[in-house]
């Protein structure tokens, strides 16, 4: 690596030259910078916003999953049917889901040998079970925070090799050439020296840009992301990055004070759920008004439990995805708040004493209680038989839930599409290399566990693409300049702007709030085309003004001003990409419902707003890719990629091997 100072306009700007940049500190970002050194390719760095930020290391779930291939007892299992698996979700290519599979046994042993703490039987097989959209038994955990312990895991073999890491720099231009046609750097916000204007800015000269900057957290406002993800997707929309599934995401039910899913036993012990006004007054247990008996409404509160994600398949005649719609008609169409109470039982369906009548119950709903000893008492009792931990968890954030109610909504938790990428996860901008969640690689549906495997997977095989076909030095500073000045010059020039009118009031936050609320109502899991263009043009008109309107008082709100700025194209361009799909004839699928004059309502006293039509979606075998071109987008809609079937002959893919015609 070596170190120059530059000028841009009256600034110096320190620049680093170097091989590749890693873009991010969640688990694909640090499993990016590893693979890398251990192929060979050490004159890397790692640039981060924070390094203890990102969803890997701040997240987690009752039983956080990691998706990977069979590897115990006799059940039959092979890349292929795992890929198969990956495919059938839906709108993901067959090259992406075999490689997925391909590479999931080697990530995961990889995993295992820094020692993430996967539990295996006493011969060493790493047994399995089942996750949602699985056919077999594949999924395994480490406990409630598996990412958390990939993420540290993959830090501490980082810090070994003194790989080098900048801290507290926030990317805020991906750096192309002048032809849009390959990445050659990156610009940053030095946020650990935002008061020194010759230190506030940092350039990275480099041949590769492995982009490993996660989901695009920031947009949402009703969110079980971690407050610290934010997000880069706009910025690298903005270099010319294609877009890929972007319509796709996962939505569900969690606690927002400290955000948490509520799958699980959570919602198998059957909570009460009631809503009050803005003040915690006027309490209603909301869900009974629509059910039409008290057993029904308590299996679909089970059904939850396992059937975590929202997904319009399964609305219709009281499954458990009614739940959702019913809690985003209290919160988001009545203005509502909307608690669990573990504390009682439903009324519905208890005497006066407030003891639950189980006979009541559907036949799985009862066995599962029966089988786990728990057909007694109230929520808590049974939460604390089955899962003392998961009421440990929130008395250690604070949240007594043996004594008070706990706050939740329908929120954004994960985005299956991203930034398209090849199957050596290398963008439509070449040298640049969208891994982790910031790639778009799954479609419709995946397997609960996958994004994990995912992450993995994509690092490896960049890493594997870069060491093999990238090798060598960056461009000469004087050429990289060069090419990447207007986009720097422009950046640089908005930075300083408002830097040098700090004002008395500051109203950042507030944009990010009315971002986030405006994706929250019309771009998660309710949706239509109105709305959907209604918020293509506010979010655009935000864009627009972003600059002309942002008042800082203090040189610190930098950072949320450009995170502001991503986050608007990002909202743009997601819009779009939903108005696009409905305009395609795009119905309710994966993990959001679309308003349709001619669909069905779930429940005849519910708003217009939920009627919609589910089915068999003609798109789901078709992709949909984007480009953003500043004042509209691109759209185009490929056939997916069946999954290959190559020449596997030893002797042949050995051949080819030796003479290094694989990676390529
Ligand atoms: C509640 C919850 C439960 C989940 N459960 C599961 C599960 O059970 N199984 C599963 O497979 N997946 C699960 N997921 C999804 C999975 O955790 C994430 O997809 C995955 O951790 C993302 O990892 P990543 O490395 O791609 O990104 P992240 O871990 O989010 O890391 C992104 C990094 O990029 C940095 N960054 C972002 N922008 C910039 C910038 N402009 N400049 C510099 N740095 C930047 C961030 O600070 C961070 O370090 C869950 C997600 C949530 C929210």
């Amino acid at each position: 690596m070596q170190f120059f100072i530059t000028k841009i306009k009256d600034l110096n700007v320190e620049v680093y030259n170097l091989n590749t940049i890693v873009v991010g500190s969640g688990a694909a970002g640090f499993n990016a910078a590893d693979r890398l050194y251990n192929y060979g390719q050490k004159d890397i760095a790692i640039v981060t916003e924070g390094i203890n930020q990102g969803t890997s290391r701040n997240t987690g779930s009752d039983k956080q999953t990691y998706y990977k291939l069979t590897l115990a007892g006799e059940e039959n299992d092979s890349v292929l049917e795992m890929a198969k698996t990956f495919f059938a979700g839906g709108s993901m290519d067959g090259d992406i889901a075999l490689t997925e599979a391909a590479l999931s046994a080697q990530s995961f042993y990889h995993l295992v040998d820094i020692g993430v703490p996967f539990p295996h039987n006493r011969f060493g097989e790493y047994v399995g079970y089942k996750t949602d959209h699985d056919p077999r038994q594949r999924a395994t955990s480490a406990g409630p925070l598996t990412s958390k312990l990939m993420t540290e895991n993959l830090e501490e073999v980082v810090k070994e090799k003194n790989i080098k890491i900048f801290d507290g720099y926030q990317v805020i231009s991906v750096l192309t050439d002048e032809n849009k046609e390959k990445v050659i750097g990156i610009l940053a916000l030095n946020l650990n020296n935002l008061e020194d204007k010759n230190k506030r800015y940092t350039l990275f000269n480099c041949k590769n840009v492995i982009y490993a900057t996660g989901g695009p957290a920031g947009m949402y406002a009703t969110s079980v992301y971690p407050d610290s993800q934010t997000g880069a997707t706009g910025i690298a929309l903005e270099a010319g990055a294609m877009g890929k599934n972007l319509t796709e995401s996962q939505y569900g039910i969690a606690s927002i004070k400290f955000r948490w899913n509520l799958s699980g036993t959570y919602q198998q012990v059957l909570p009460r759920y009631v809503s009050t006004d803005q003040s915690g007054n006027d309490e209603r247990e909301f869900l009974e008004k629509y059910f039409e008996d008290p057993g029904k409404m308590l299996d679909a509160i089970f059904l939850k439990g396992y059937q975590w994600p929202f997904d319009p398949k399964k609305v219709h005649d009281y499954a458990s995805s009614i739940i959702d719609i019913l809690v985003y008609n209290e919160t988001v169409i009545k203005g509502r708040r909307v608690w669990l109470d573990f504390m009682k039982n439903p009324s519905w369906s208890s005497d006066e004493e407030g003891n639950l009548d189980f006979s009541i119950l559907g036949q799985e709903t009862y066995e599962y209680l029966d089988n786990s000893n728990s057909l007694f008492g109230m929520p808590i009792e049974r939460l604390a038989k089955m899962n003392q931990p998961a009421i440990d968890l929130y008395q250690d954030n604070g949240i007594d839930i043996t004594k008070e109610y706990l706050e939740i909504a329908v929120c954004a938790q994960h985005n299956n599409g991203g930034l398209h990428a090849n199957l050596w996860w290398e963008s439509n901008l070449k040298n640049f290399f969208p891994v982790g969640e910031v790639n778009g690689s799954h479609g419709v549906y995946r397997p609960g566990g996958s994004a994990l495997n995912s992450g993995q997977v994509g690092s490896t095989r960049a890493a594997q693409y870069i060491t093999a076909n990238y090798q060598g030095d960056p461009l000469e500073l004087e050429e990289f300049l060069d090419s990447a000045k207007a986009e720097i010059v422009k950046k640089v020039n908005l930075g300083e702007k408002l830097a040098n009118n700090l004002s008395d009031s500051s109203n950042v936050l507030e944009i990010k709030t009315k971002i986030g609320q405006r994706m929250s109502k019309i771009g998660a899991h309710i949706r239509s085309l109105k709305s959907a263009e209604r918020g293509i043009r506010d979010s655009k008109n935000d864009l627009d003004n972003l600059f002309k309107n942002s008042e800082l008082s203090s040189l610190r709100e930098l950072s949320l001003a450009f995170q502001n700025y991503d986050m608007l194209i990002t909202q743009y361009v997601y819009l779009s990409a939903i108005k696009d799909y409905i305009e395609k004839g795009g119905i309710s699928r994966g993990s959001y419902l679309i308003y349709d004059s001619d669909g069905e309502l779930p429940i005849d006293d519910l708003d217009e707003k939920f009627r919609f039509k589910a089915g068999n979606d003609q798109l789901n075998n078709k992709i949909q890719r984007v480009f953003y071109e500043g004042n509209s987008c691109e759209f185009n809609w490929d056939q997916v990629k069946e999954i290959p079937q190559d020449d596997n002959w030893f002797e042949n893919v050995w051949n080819k091997y030796m003479k290094g015609k694989i990676i390529k």
